[in-house]
């Protein structure tokens, strides 16, 4: 089946590309010849996996999928949440998001915090969203040079790597991302696609 990744983050391409199967043909929105920002207008991480979905079924026609992730920590109310790409400004670097999230938490002693993953797929119009979470806590320093985005200061619970040490199909095991992906795979394969 042909399915495309509603994003241009090579490294969410790349994670996603390695848990699916040749019953899937993953295509980028490069490769439809989407080189225009996608909308993400929403105030919840559903409304924008959503709108990002339609966006590309609408204009292109094509069954596809759009995931939307926020860092949610518990002693900051939630915080970046949905706003975690843009947490310290519109210039969205990975580095200032991180800085000012250690920053926050420099005089919390509760560290929990989780990644809430939600994708939307499209398949013939119709939507359906699966939601991935994985729990953790957020460290005082930088750990590990793999992955993306929080992942150096993010240790999820149970594992003594963060998820920039941690392998890719070990990350993708137990992530956020990885979690919902094994619902939409699981959700396709019961409806015989
Ligand atoms: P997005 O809106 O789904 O692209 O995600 C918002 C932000 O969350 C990204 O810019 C990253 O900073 C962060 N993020 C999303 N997924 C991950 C992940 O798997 N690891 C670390 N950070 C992530």
């Amino acid at each position: 089946m042909r399915l495309v990744f509603a994003t241009n983050n090579p490294h969410k391409l790349h994670e996603i590309r390695s848990m699916l199967d040749n019953r899937f043909e993953l295509l980028s929105l490069h490769d439809i010849g989407c080189s225009e920002e996608v909308p993400e207008n929403g105030a919840t991480l559903e409304s924008n996996a959503s709108e990002k979905a339609h966006y590309i079924f609408n204009k292109y026609w094509v069954n596809c999928f759009a995931d939307d992730t926020g860092l949610e920590i518990e002693a900051l109310n939630r915080e970046p949440g949905v706003y975690s790409a843009r947490y310290a400004g519109e210039q969205k670097n990975p580095a200032d998001n991180i800085k000012r999230v250690i920053e926050k938490l420099q005089d919390k002693t509760n560290r929990n915090a989780r990644f809430r993953c939600v994708i939307s797929l499209v398949i013939d119009g119709r939507e359906t969203q699966f939601e991935g979470i994985v729990n953790g806590k957020i460290l005082t320093e930088c750990r590990g040079s793999d992955g993306f985005g929080y992942d150096s200061v993010f240790l999820p619970d149970g594992y003594s790597q963060t998820f920039a040490e941690m392998p890719l199909d070990e990350k993708n095991k137990i992530s956020h991302r990885g979690r919902a992906v094994q619902k939409f795979i699981l959700f396709l394969t019961n409806q015989n696609v």
